[in-house]
């Protein structure tokens, strides 16, 4: 950690003084690089991470768009400047704040490192990024191809490991901020951690994510997307619909629900989970639900892919009448499992979305637009979709979540990632003292 930090900081002077739009071009290559290696890169997403390969080249797409924002940076943080009274100016301008931190968790090893080595980078800051210890692979690429694009040497570096390196983040005096994306558990303590040692610190944390179906929603349109959030990535996916709040009469639409599932094929349309431990703490709330009473309409216990025996295999799952005072209904279980949670009424099922401490996403299914707004009003996290399973803000829209999800204060990309990594400078300025005679002259 002592080399990256001393390399990141010998590079910054020079990397902070070179005009926003030299910065940039290198971004621009680099996404050229990304683009003619997307098969190479999503394949060593597969690798690390056991995803399908659509959804590992999704993920690099997804990469290059965060990119191209950082490639319009220059028309977005011009600065400000306004005469504040006679012969008096005021300016203000953006600096970067210096070696910055970015940790990250295992289910997106290409995508979540790019929502910020773009932005922090194109803005200013030199970089340590900390992968996930299971997913070390797309890290050492990213660097690569950042040097093949032109980016200086110290600019941008890697550290891998696990808890201790994390803690050795928090704690290097030689660091001003810090990002993290992971669980809620270790957000809290990145986040404690980071700001006991004066760092600025966005840590964004896990999720619990519901999704309202009422009873006129499209049954085609919504059993497709309810499918696709819950079991898309294997549920590994903050974004993950979990719980499935089924208002009044949908009988018919959890039918359709569980008929689209059945055709998701493990081993062909679904990876694997990311370890044995995970396979079995996925099995274990699925256990804990039907025994204190939830229905199982489609258990993907037991799941064998022939030829890959040895894989962590979780099938889709579909619990019905799940109370809200259940594990599964409340916890983050991180697999393609939803829970069906019946509720008579939209404002019983808002108080069950109300009551989670967390607040990443919440989707609701209607054809009423007033509904949809009742709802969205109301639902208590930062990024709510209406028909749309997986509401992921995209460019230059900004991702991030509320309450437990996210600790500190911005988002992780887009608009609202530009305040956490640059810091304002106000500049007042007279060259004129014959301008005007008042308390400023
Ligand atoms: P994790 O919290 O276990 O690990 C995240 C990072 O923290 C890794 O780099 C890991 O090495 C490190 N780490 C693990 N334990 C640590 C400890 N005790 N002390 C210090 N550092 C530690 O998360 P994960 O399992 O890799 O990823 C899945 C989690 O990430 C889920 O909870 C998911 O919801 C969340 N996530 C959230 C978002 C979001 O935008 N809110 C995005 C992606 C993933």
């Amino acid at each position: 950690m002592d080399v990256a930090v001393a390399a990141a900081t010998a590079a910054f002077a020079a990397w902070s003084a070179t005009p926003i739009k030299e910065r940039v071009q290198i971004f621009f290559r680099y996404r050229a690089l990304l683009e003619r290696n997307i098969d190479e890169l999503a394949a060593l997403i597969t690798e690390e991470h056991g995803k399908i390969q659509s959804e590992a080249e999704a993920e690099v797409l997804k990469a290059i768009e965060l990119i191209e924002f950082a490639c319009s940076l220059p028309q977005i943080v011009t600065g400000e400047v306004l005469e504040v009274s006679r012969g008096v100016e005021c300016r203000t301008e953006r600096h970067p704040i210096g070696v910055v931190a970015s940790i990250v968790p295992f289910n997106f090893p290409s995508m979540v490192p790019h929502w910020t080595i773009p932005n922090a980078l194109a803005l200013g800051n030199c970089m340590v990024l900390k992968p996930s210890e299971l997913v070390p692979l797309s890290a050492g690429r990213i660097a690569e191809l950042l040097t093949e694009a032109g980016l200086p040497a110290g600019v941008f570096n890697v550290v891998h490991g696990g808890q201790v390196v994390v803690e050795a983040i928090c704690d290097h005096p030689g660091i001003a901020g810090v990002t993290f994306v992971g669980s809620t558990r270790v957000a809290k303590l990145v986040y404690r951690r980071g700001t006991a040692s004066l760092k600025r610190v966005l840590a964004l944390g896990g999720a619990k994510n519901h999704l309202f179906v009422l009873p006129d929603a499209n049954p085609d349109m919504t059993s497709s997307n309810v499918v696709a959030s819950m079991s898309g990535c294997t549920g590994q996916r903050c974004m993950a619909g979990s719980v499935m709040l089924a208002v009044s009469e949908t009988d018919h639409i959890v039918r359709r629900i569980v008929e689209h599932a059945r055709a998701v094929v493990p081993g062909h349309t679904l990876g694997p989970v990311i370890s044995l431990e995970a396979m079995q703490r996925i099995e274990r709330y699925i256990g804990e639900a039907e025994a204190a009473g939830a229905t199982v309409l489609l258990d993907g216990r037991n799941t064998k892919v022939p030829g890959r025996e040895g894989g962590f295999w979780i099938g889709p799952t579909i619990l019905d009448h799940v109370r809200p005072d259940m594990s599964i209904a409340q916890e983050e279980v991180f697999g393609p499992v939803l829970a069906i949670v019946r509720a008579p009424d939209v404002d019983q099922a808002l108080a069950i979305e109300n009551a989670s401490p967390y607040g990443n996403a919440a989707a609701v299914f209607t054809e009423s637009g007033g509904a949809a707004r009742y709802v969205t009003d109301r639902a208590s996290a930062g990024m709510v979709g209406v028909n749309v399973g997986v509401p992921v803000p995209r460019e230059p829209f900004s991702f991030g979540g509320w309450n437990e999800s996210r600790f500190g204060v911005g988002d992780i990309t887009g608009r609202g990632s530009i305040e956490f990594w640059t810091q304002a400078k106000k500049t007042t300025t007279k060259w004129n003292p014959q301008a005007g005679a008042n308390w400023m002259s």
